[in-house]
């Protein structure tokens, strides 16, 4: 059912031009995808909900677009060239992460009794991110049960940064391409408090690329080898955590909820396996297909990044405090989302098919095209030149899409199809009375309406102010 669904929205994707396979003329990459002309609207529209969110709207947050590629003392600094590793287990040609691999070699012992005790301890110790000691425990278990099916297996310990070279005419120089886009924040974090007024608490916030070298990538866009990520790092002052914890966890909720892909679908979890620069941490979970899957992070990462950053350049990236006349560094909560994660839960929740009509139904604001100009008879010149006044009127407001071919039902079928919330037809009545249908993308539901007020129509339909408003 998962598997079939999956498929489903994998195909439309493909079919309607969101997402396409990378280089599949090639037979692909595994765990990359480029998105097509309606995805990369649709991204867009995502990107601009949480930068106008996360940004615009707001006094205490300013962005920044840093480059992925940096001096590799900036990974050495952040913890990732030493810990930012996985492990992976072979057995015969498949690849297991530790926690499968935990699974499957209990699956053959009668854990639930007798071995019940170890079983959890091996679960803390992988919360802990004891790795080492579990693979220990866990060659220890096969031996003494003589499991042989478990019995050759290739542990390999892998570092998730892509490694790349930089040319130079005597001796190449290495980096990485970034894993996050979180310590380029990092890095600049004085020359934003140099270059703007912002004063403690105060927010960076990016939008970029990220790469991971994934050994398992799975479930479509879910995790990829390269995706995008839309974080936030809140500069607080330290004691102040608990505060600014609990109000960012609320605040990106209220984002996520605004999709109404049902409130029910998201789920807070607090992180018990932290990554190795944070403190405490919690996820937003989404129900993609039937399974609670991590969406977005919220971090408290201390000030581990900034610490280790004047640690290892020497540079004085400190905060002077004029009320306790001292320099201080700052504490940093932490909301990291991956775009392609929001992308992908749009896509799970609003593939409908209803009574054999399939259409996706986006939140207006979400969608790729906002409206569709349809003239119901091509050959008359005269629909066609309204057809064409209403296009070139609204194509400066809104993402609008002009389209005269094939018959009107399969043009509606299309538009449902791309999630288009109206479609606009010009009949022979429209010259007489100047009006035109409006159909709505969810119930078919269709209206008469004048064509000089259409913009005013849209505009309302279309706009989100009150939501920010009433939660900025
Ligand atoms: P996961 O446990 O799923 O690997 P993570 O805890 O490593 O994620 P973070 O490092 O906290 O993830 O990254 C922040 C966000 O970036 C995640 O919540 C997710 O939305 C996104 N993200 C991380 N890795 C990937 C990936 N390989 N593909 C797509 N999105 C990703």
């Amino acid at each position: 059912m998962n598997e079939e669904k999956l498929n489903l929205i994998i195909n439309h994707a493909k079919r309607y031009g969101f997402i396409y396979k990378s280089s599949e003329i090639y037979n692909g990459i595994k765990g990359v995808y480029d998105y097509g002309p309606y995805g990369v609207e649709m991204k867009n529209n995502i990107k601009e909900y949480w930068w106008n969110y996360m940004v615009r709207y707001r006094e205490n947050i300013v962005g920044i677009d840093t480059s992925i590629l940096m001096n590799k003392k900036v990974w050495i600094a952040s913890g990732h060239k030493k810990k930012f590793n996985e492990y992976f287990i072979k057995i015969k040609n498949k690849i297991y992460d530790i926690k499968k691999f935990i699974f499957l070699v209990f699956k053959h012992i009668d854990y639930k009794k007798k071995y019940r005790y170890i079983y959890n301890k091996i679960l803390l110790l992988y919360k802990n991110k004891k790795f080492k000691l579990i693979l220990k425990k866990l060659k220890l278990i096969i031996k003494y049960k003589k499991l042989l099916y478990l019995k050759n297996i290739k542990i390999k310990k892998i570092n998730l940064m892509f490694n790349t070279k930089i040319n130079s005419f005597y001796k190449d120089k290495y980096t990485y391409l970034r894993p996050e886009t979180a310590q380029g924040i990092f890095i600049n974090f004085k020359n934003i408090i140099n270059s703007t007024k912002m004063k403690i608490p105060f927010g960076i916030a990016q939008i970029g690329k990220s790469f991971r070298n994934e050994i398992i990538t799975k479930e479509f866009i879910f995790r990829t080898k390269e995706f995008e990520q839309m974080e936030m790092q809140f500069f607080i002052y330290p004691g102040e955590e608990k505060k600014w914890f609990k109000y960012w966890i609320n605040s990106r909720l209220s984002w996520h909820y605004f999709f109404n892909l049902g409130s029910n679908n998201y789920k807070i979890k607090k992180h018990t396996n932290l990554s190795h620069y944070t403190t405490y941490a919690t996820d937003i979970e989404f129900k993609f297909l039937n399974k609670y899957k991590e969406l977005e992070g919220i971090h408290f990462r201390k000030n581990f990044d900034i610490k280790s950053h004047i640690k290892y350049s020497k540079k004085k990236i400190m905060i002077y405090n004029s009320k306790i006349k001292k320099k201080y560094i700052p504490y940093i909560i932490e909301t990291s989302l991956g775009l392609d994660r929001v992308f992908y839960s749009l896509l799970c929740k609003s593939l409908i098919n209803e009574n054999n009509r399939i259409f996706l139904k986006l939140p207006y604001f979400i969608s790729p095209i906002k409206v569709a100009i349809l003239p119901l008879i091509k050959k008359d010149k005269k629909i066609i030149k309204i057809s064409k006044y209403i296009y070139n009127n609204l194509k400066y407001k809104f993402n609008v899409i002009y389209d005269d071919k094939s018959s009107i039902g399969k043009r509606y079928h299309y538009q449902d199809s791309i999630g288009t919330p109206f479609c606009i037809t010009i009949d022979k009545y429209s010259l007489i009375n100047k009006t035109v249908t409006i159909r709505y993308r969810d119930n078919m539901k269709q209206i008469r309406y004048e064509i000089d007020l259409l913009y005013f129509f849209f505009k309302k339909e279309f706009d989100i102010s009150y939501f920010f408003k009433r939660e900025i």
